[in-house]
């Protein structure tokens, strides 16, 4: 068996990747289910403090390897196979129902007495059917509870807006609005190389290197924590200001991959921005309609319709050839973008692929 790297697994489930694999390269066995449950017996014996949690967490950490598995195995998938979790990486647990009690807002989880200390972002509108508490890299704890609930859509509006992504502005719409772009991460990135750089000097084991290790986590954290509140607060704005908002499916993997861009476009959170326009229209019966990537949104003019053959990226201005009018290229382009996705509505397409 060749093995890939890929990350999967959980705390809980170390000893058991480890035996699943063991069995599997020395005598070409794979572990069934309930041999993994038996398993599980004699681990308990062996380490105590596998007895510290409900036995729910350690039978959902099996669920959840088998399915691991089950992808691996899958060869339409292309998953790789199950990992160990880095000890200095975010870890998590599941926790379903049986394993947590939920009264009066308060959580206490089972073989505990106490209610976990929690400081609540926002009250829950019911019992939550499964909670998921996790530490992130920087050592903070999170909870994280599934909850079912009737969203409230917000009243109907006329508005119409087609978006445009970009660097310099992390969008521009096509009422000219042009968001900025705070570049948290270029802010912090020169103490993040100056805080990496000594990290690397450091000695491997070493206390200085572990603290300076959470220091950096630290950071990573917080370049991430703004990034995501701003674009938040501006995916919340266009939600609540537009009916429909036309916006170009962006093949940001792709984009990714071309190194010159990839820093600033990972920077911008382009991905982070689709995800919550497009959770947040669902809940606000908001329409979120997909432009096809292949829709040449910035080479025409939206004026007349004349197409220029080559635009270089550094150009953000030009006059058209067609009617002589001044373009504005992102503007421009979030106009197309705009026109395209209500033609594509227009025509009953909605999602990835419309209106090309
Ligand atoms: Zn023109």
């Amino acid at each position: 068996m060749v093995l890939r790297g890929g990350g999967c697994g959980n705390v809980a489930s170390l000893p058991d990747l480890a035996y699943r694999t063991e069995a599997y390269q020395q005598h070409g066995e794979s572990v069934s289910s309930s041999t993994a449950e038996k398993r599980l017996v004699d681990l308990k014996a062996e380490f105590p403090w596998l007895k510290d949690v409900s036995s729910v967490i350690l039978q959902q950490t099996l669920r959840d390897q088998k399915s691991a598995f089950d992808n691996f195995f899958n060869p339409k998938l292309r998953a790789r196979y199950p990992r160990f979790k880095r000890k200095g990486g975010r870890q998590s647990i599941r926790l379903t129902k049986a394993a947590f009690r939920y009264r009066e807002g308060e959580i206490t989880l089972a073989k505990s007495k106490v209610p976990l200390p929690i400081r609540w972002s926002r009250p829950l509108p019911c019992e939550p059917s499964s909670i998921t508490i996790s530490q992130d890299r920087a050592g903070r704890y999170f909870i994280s509870c599934l909850c079912e609930f009737a969203p409230n859509a917000l009243p109907i509006t006329p508005r119409m807006v087609g978006i445009d992504l970009g660097l310099t502005d992390l969008f521009i719409t096509s009422d000219g609005a042009k968001s900025g772009n705070s570049h948290h991460l270029k802010r912090y990135e020169a103490k993040l190389a100056y805080l990496q750089r000594r990290l690397a000097k450091k000695r491997k084991g070493s206390n200085n290197r572990n603290k300076l290790r959470r220091k950096v986590a630290r950071l990573h954290v917080k370049i991430a924590d703004s990034r995501r509140d701003a674009i938040h607060k501006a995916t919340r704005t266009l939600i609540n200001e537009n009916q429909v908002l036309c916006i170009e499916s962006l093949n940001i993997t792709g984009m990714v991959k071309n190194r010159h861009l990839a820093k600033a476009i990972s920077d911008a959170g382009w991905g982070e921005f689709v995800r919550q326009l497009e959770y947040k229209a669902a809940w606000a019966g908001r329409q979120v309609v997909k432009v096809n990537q292949w829709f040449p949104s910035s080479k025409l003019c939206h004026g007349c319709g004349h197409k220029v053959d080559k635009l270089p990226l550094s150009q953000r201005h030009w006059h058209c050839k067609g009617c002589g009018e001044p373009i504005d290229r992102d503007i421009n382009a979030a106009k197309n973008i705009r026109t395209a996705g209500l033609a594509g509505l227009a025509c009953g397409a909605t999602g990835a692929g419309a209106a090309a």
